[in-house]
């Protein structure tokens, strides 16, 4: 399996506290890895970038960022070259530094003629990866609720997979194709609707999109849960033995294309682009949050928001939490309906309950499609 081979190829025996080199020898491979994606996006810009991101791109910036990645990658694989007996870490992101040094690095000129062809869209992966991992991992290294998990927890890479998949090629399925989707206001909208909400202040029409979002998604979320036939695309999501930020993308296409298309159909009806746009990137955002290893909690804030531990025990395998707290964002919404579960403590136990699915990316894509039976 592919993601073993990555596990066995970074995995080395020697600890990997703070100060044995071990994170300088990460950052270093994630740096130099970043940076030569970064260099490739600007070499083929027609196949690897996507074509609704490109006119936004503050060039400057991103070349300043591309400098920096580079000389990241070769500060922290010299830090960790001294640190730490095995260099295999530092030894990658250094050699990905200086392949996209002498590829042109950030001074690449771009060839400003570009169609509007289909693309890969590499640049989304890259910026996404380091965003969420920017933003998510110190959290879950500062404060986590299970501390001897680690960031490189068992079946880390099953999950960079999938985070792959949700960005890379099927573009159909990505975040960004939902963006040329919300053209389709101008075909759905509901125009009394649109003009009744116009009105309201911009910051009430958010909140408001993330209601209707949520009431949607606990419907649909639902029945992936008490559809059988639905269930088995959704059970890949709750196959996670151990949650954090990136566990969060382990998600079939399926289940992914289903859950978005029912929050932005009823988006459409009423809600101007900007909101939907916002809406995109807040439910980016805290959905990812509410699958993190982080302890701390707001007694206060947990009552109106849904936070990490509340959507842990949707993922629970113990009988109590078995369908349960459907919403991603209010908890309220599952107090309305009757499947609100929340008590003081953590569940003790995440996984499917006694049920069996395929390991590895590709078993687990095609299974549901054929398999017929669900046991529990
Ligand atoms: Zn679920
Ligand atoms: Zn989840």
């Amino acid at each position: 399996m592919i993601e073993q081979k990555i596990n066995e190829f970074f995995g080395d025996a020697e600890s990997t506290g703070f100060g044995t080199g071990w994170w300088s020898g990460i950052l270093s491979a994630f740096f130099g890895f970043l940076s030569f994606g970064a260099v490739l996006c600007l070499h083929f810009p027609q196949l690897l970038t996507s074509p609704e991101l490109r006119p936004h791109y503050p060039m400057h910036i991103m070349r300043v960022l591309i400098q920096c990645l580079i000389v990241g990658a070769i500060l922290f694989g010299i830090i960790a070259s001294i640190l730490r007996k095995k260099k295999i870490l530092a030894l990658t992101g250094t050699l990905f530094a200086i392949a996209a040094t002498a590829l042109g690095g950030s001074s690449v000129r771009i060839n400003p003629n570009l169609g509007n062809g289909p693309a890969i869209g590499m640049d989304w992966f890259l910026l996404d990866m380091l965003l969420m991992a920017i933003i998510y991992v110190p959290l879950e290294r500062l404060w986590p609720q299970y501390p001897e998990q680690g960031t490189f927890r068992n079946e880390w890479t099953l999950d960079v997979v999938y985070f792959m998949s949700t960005h890379f090629p099927i573009q159909v399925l990505s975040f960004l194709v939902l963006l040329p989707a919300t053209q389709a206001v101008k075909y759905l909208g509901v125009p009394v609707l649109q003009h009744l909400i116009a009105h309201i202040p911009w910051l009430f029409q958010f909140l408001l999109a993330i209601v209707v979002a949520d009431v949607a998604e606990y419907f649909i979320h639902l029945a992936l849960h008490k559809v059988p036939f639905l269930w088995r695309f959704h059970a890949v999501h709750h196959s996670s033995k151990a949650l954090d930020w990136i566990a969060g993308s382990r998600s079939h296409f399926v289940d992914d294309t289903l859950v978005r298309g029912f929050i932005l159909v009823p988006l459409m009806l009423g809600f101007s682009q900007s909101i939907i746009f916002a809406y995109l990137i807040f439910v980016t955002l805290h959905a990812t949050w509410t699958h993190c290893n982080f302890g701390p909690n707001a007694k206060w804030l947990e009552q109106f928001l849904v936070m990490p531990r509340y959507h842990h025990w949707h993922h629970t395998s113990q009988k109590e939490g078995i369908d349960k707290n459907f919403a991603i964002h209010f908890p309220w919404i599952d107090k309305l309906f009757g499947t609100y579960y929340y008590p003081d403590e953590w569940p003790q136990r995440y996984g499917l309950d006694g049920e069996e699915i395929a390991r590895g990316f590709v078993g687990q894509t095609i299974a549901p499609f054929t398999k017929r039976k669900r046991t529990s």
